[in-house]
């Protein structure tokens, strides 16, 4: 086997350049090349249809459509978050000058464990800011009956659920707001870009209003909004690529079903187990490395699959609570995050991509097996 070629931990899905090219000359044509364009209002409507929601703004990446929401409910305060995410879930928190409250997560999902949100709820505590970590789904009930006794709004950091359902129907529709990011590394992307998915009408056009300056009109400034409009540039290529991001998930499913054909039962290995109920998009595989059982460490596994070329990625490692900004707050503290501390040390996220070959899979397998 070829050594040598590097592989990497995610490829962008980029749609062909050839069917990209009448898109640009429609935009050179028209000269309208921002700011709520004919491509803008079809992308928004295609991703409606496509995941299955009623009200979906599209932005210009998928951390300010966090930012918005908690602008947009007017979140204050406490918010209760995972510290198993990528950093900008509590960086919306901060921008807000929320104080985020980090709540441990459940082994078998590593998700924010809802057992343990009633607990770290004060009387400052306005909302949940949970995350469908890898696209597993939140136990989105028993968070919203949580939220219902205590009067708290619910935020859902979706960025890895572009596409993920339960029981048929879309994960975009739990809680108060959704968001999604459509960034390079992730199964859908538009370049950089991002969504947040509502559930009325009054809320969708708050949240127009607050990614355009807070313009309700010409002359009429309603909020301090912020600029984080989508281009027509991205929002045709997003158009394009929703037309093969189906082709992409299947790829990437196959890439799946092989991973854990082959290392489901390996001593030191855990990998998360699959719902029947629910419909994955296969944005990542996380392994969990018990050293003692496995013979090495994580990061042992990690350095050795880099020197054979073979780019995995410690994600979540370390926590958000762990990083120097966030390491002075109480619940920062990892005696009150066990799972969460224990689950970023043990974590290696293998090749997941559209791109993979049989090749690249085998020599994944084999370095990890070993
Ligand atoms: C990628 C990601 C974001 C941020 O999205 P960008 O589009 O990169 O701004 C937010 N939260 C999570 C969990 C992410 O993985």
């Amino acid at each position: 086997m070829n050594d040598k070629k590097q592989i990497t931990v995610t490829s962008p899905l980029l749609p062909p350049l050839e069917e990209f090219i009448p898109y640009l000359k429609q935009i050179w044509e028209k000269k309208w090349i921002t700011n709520n364009g004919e491509y803008h209002q079809e992308l928004e409507k295609e991703l409606c249809k496509y995941l299955g929601v009623d009200y979906i703004s599209v932005f210009t990446n998928g951390t300010l459509p966090l930012i918005t929401a908690l602008q947009a409910l007017r979140i204050t305060g406490e918010v209760i978050t995972t510290p198993y995410s990528f950093v900008a879930t509590t960086h919306s928190l901060w921008w807000n000058g929320i104080k985020p409250v980090f709540v441990d997560i459940d082994p078998a999902t590593g998700n924010l464990d809802p057992n343990k949100i009633e607990a770290a709820i004060t009387p400052k505590t306005t909302a949940i800011m949970p995350v469908h970590v890898y696209g597993n789904p939140c136990d989105t009930d028993a968070i919203q009956a949580i939220a219902d006794k205590y009067g708290l709004k619910v935020i859902y950091d979706a960025a890895h659920a572009f596409g993920v359902k339960v029981n048929g129907q879309s994960i975009l529709k739990a809680g108060d707001i959704s968001t999604l990011s459509f960034h390079a590394t992730k199964t859908y992307n538009t370049v950089e870009g991002g969504a947040l998915v509502c559930h009325d009408a009054k809320t969708k056009q708050r949240i127009d209003y607050l990614k355009n300056f807070g313009f309700a009109g010409e002359t009429e400034v309603v909020a301090p909004g912020i600029n984080s409009k989508m281009d027509e540039v991205r929002a045709a290529y997003g158009l394009l690529n929703l037309k093969h991001v189906d082709s992409a998930i299947k790829a990437r499913h196959k890439v799946a079903d092989k991973y854990r054909g082959a290392l489901e039962g390996v001593n030191g290995i855990r990998l998360f187990n699959e719902r029947p109920d629910v419909t994955y998009n296969y944005s990542y595989f996380p392994i969990f490395i018990d050293a003692n059982k496995y013979g090495i460490s994580r990061d042992d596994l990690y350095f050795k699959m880099r020197e054979h070329n073979v780019l995995g990625r410690r994600y979540f490692y370390p926590l958000i609570s762990e990083f120097s900004t966030y390491r002075g707050l109480p619940s920062a503290n990892p005696a009150n995050l066990p799972v969460a501390t224990r689950m970023a040390n043990e974590v290696i996220c293998l090749p997941m991509h559209h791109d993979l070959s049989e090749n690249d899979i085998l020599r994944v397998i084999e370095l990890v097996r070993k």
